[in-house]
């Protein structure tokens, strides 16, 4: 089966086809949110579509404005044992919210310790070893999926060595200096992703089907056949599930 592992289901202009499309192609897609408050509505677009998951999210760019919905991510956790897009974003246009990033952050993870573990599909863009030091302060919280990782090699290894997957789309495949990084990364440690709508393919939005273009340039990357990619791929998908509980 194939897999995008991070997209914003909720964001596309024609959501309820894109849901239809990926039911038809029988893609399964990891429906990620921004906010607590819009996680009933996009569960709800994927009624009657089990291969696609709702995350629970509160994304690190909007922490600054939604911190009070912390109350409401704790009550929702227990519905899903996904959580996404959550956590931090070192760049300069959110230094502002910084401080407030790291507490909203840092209460997910405890939360989800708390709840038992969750697969959690991160962001950490300019903010790799912040992302690291939360993760080694809460074990517990459960599988940590670097999704579109930017960090440098050195940060690669140190997330290999915490433990985290990595989430490859068409952001990480574009330059020689992210496609480097990538061949540091163990092939049974990366699914696919597109970020859609956000990420585009040929300068239109990401659809979920376009996973095919990080399966052909993985192939390529690992010198082996699209098919053994797609296979390898099938049981990385398989043993994050396996791991992420019963
Ligand atoms: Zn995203």
């Amino acid at each position: 089966m194939t897999v995008d592992l991070h997209c914003h289901l909720d964001l596309y202009r024609n959501a309820v086809e894109v849901v239809a499309e990926v039911q038809r192609r029988g893609i399964a897609v990891l429906s990620v949110t921004t906010t607590p408050t819009a996680f009933r509505g996009t569960s709800r677009l994927a009624q009657g579509c089990p291969q696609v998951k709702t995350a629970l999210g509160l994304h690190p760019e909007l922490a600054g404005q939604r911190e009070h919905e912390l109350g409401l991510f704790d009550q929702l956790v227990a519905e899903t044992r996904f959580v996404g897009e959550v956590g931090l974003d070192g760049s300069r246009r959110f230094a502002a919210s910084r401080e407030t990033q790291r507490r909203v952050f840092d209460h997910i993870l405890r939360s989800c310790a708390d709840a038992g573990g969750r697969v959690l599909s991160i962001h950490s863009r300019s903010a790799v070893a912040a992302v690291l030091d939360s993760l080694e302060a809460a074990p517990e919280a459960g599988i940590p999926v670097l999704h579109w990782f930017t960090g440098t090699a050195r940060q690669a290894e140190a997330a290999v060595e915490a433990g985290c997957w990595f989430s490859v789309g068409p952001g990480m495949l574009q330059t020689p200096k992210s496609r480097e990084i990538l061949r540091l990364l163990p092939r049974t440690r990366i699914l696919t992703e597109t970020d859609g709508p956000f990420a585009s393919t040929d300068g239109a939005p990401a659809y979920p089907w376009h996973v095919e273009h990080a399966i052909a340039a993985l192939a390529e990357l690992w010198d082996v056949s699209v098919s053994d990619t797609a296979a390898q791929l099938e049981t990385n998908f398989a043993d994050l599930i396996a791991a992420s509980g019963p």
